[in-house]
């Protein structure tokens, strides 16, 4: 399927590099990495996305915009100029400062007129997060519910959402009613192949649902076992929050399971004592977890989201 290299201008200063797959029929898909710019899992995945979809027949449009956040990869850092927060602005102001014009265009070329929006985030440098996909719990993709869909992807792990925190991508998406999905994973400022192969395969199996393109086979099905959690809006600025300033002990890897009152880690003064330790406020499984060791009050020590029960 043949490329078309495009460029949105988020401004004279900035200037968005898109490839598109398809003659703009539907269903039309876009594909966001880099939104945040130390989540390089993201953009890597994204250009992968765009090789896999050169040597794959199309049935819809596909979008991909690997750099949705120049200022920020350029810099290496979460969050871009004037150090605001992307993921925290959709859907933009085009009379604002550069984050905020860059979240406008995105979201009126790229999010509106879409029929499924995939964003493609991990932990940073700060977090690990095991490899999940996280969705809109009640929208639907190819007539079913969008878990099905989540379920034909390689994640390990599985986040239904009922509601999804405002200023994110993904939440524009889900206030005009539109499936919206988004990939985690990795952390700690190290990259894994095994992730970006966990993204290019997730993107092509949501985008095979979709309808966007003819089916396409890989190496292995899904996870025999798929976990499911609930609850939370994505909002990875709340979770169980450190209580003292020192360096964090884990005792817990991300993707575990705890019981509520679980120890999660520990914090350490610099001498050494134990300042505080951090318990888990309910069961359910540790979606992410503070990796960089020194942390102050406030900070998010781990996000813990709850099992459903009903998974299989
Ligand atoms: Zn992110």
């Amino acid at each position: 399927m043949t490329a078309v290299r495009g460029r949105l201008q988020a401004g004279p200063d900035l200037d968005l590099d898109f490839v598109r797959f398809g003659d703009g029929g539907g269903p039309v898909v876009t594909v966001l990495g880099g939104v945040h710019g130390d989540e390089m899992e993201g953009v890597l995945a994204a250009y992968r996305v765009a090789d896999l979809l050169a040597s794959t027949p199309l049935r819809g449009t596909v979008t991909v915009l690997p750099r949705a956040n120049p200022p920020a990869l350029a810099a290496g850092t979460r969050h871009g100029d004037g150090d605001a927060n992307l993921a925290r602005l959709f859907p933009g102001d085009p009379g604002g400062g550069l984050s905020e014009r860059i979240a406008h265009t995105i979201a009126t070329a790229l999010i509106e007129p879409c029929d499924l929006l995939i964003d493609l985030h991990s932990a940073g440098r700060r977090y690990r997060m095991p490899p999940m996909c996280g969705f809109g719990a009640g929208r639907t993709l190819g007539g079913r519910p969008l878990l099905d869909a989540a379920r034909t992807t390689p994640f390990p792990y599985l986040w239904a959402h009922a509601s999804v925190a405002p200023g994110r991508s993904v939440s524009h998406a889900d206030a005009l009613g539109k499936p919206w999905a988004y990939f985690e994973s990795g952390g700690g400022g190290a990259l894994r192949e095994a992730d970006i192969d966990l993204y290019a395969q997730g993107v092509l199996r949501l985008l095979e649902v979709a309808g966007a393109v003819e089916p396409v086979s890989f190496a292995g099905p899904p996870p025999a076992r798929q976990v499911v959690v609930t609850g939370g809006d994505g909002n990875t600025d709340t979770g169980v929050l450190f209580g003292a300033a020192g360096v964090f002990v884990s005792s817990v890897a991300a993707g575990d399971t705890v019981a509520a009152g679980q120890t999660i880690g520990a914090v350490y003064d610099d001498a050494g004592r134990r300042a505080e330790v951090v318990r888990a406020e309910a069961s359910g499984v540790v979606m992410m977890l503070r990796h960089d060791l020194r942390v102050m009050p406030g900070e998010v020590a781990a996000i813990v989201a709850g099992e459903d029960g009903r998974a299989a």
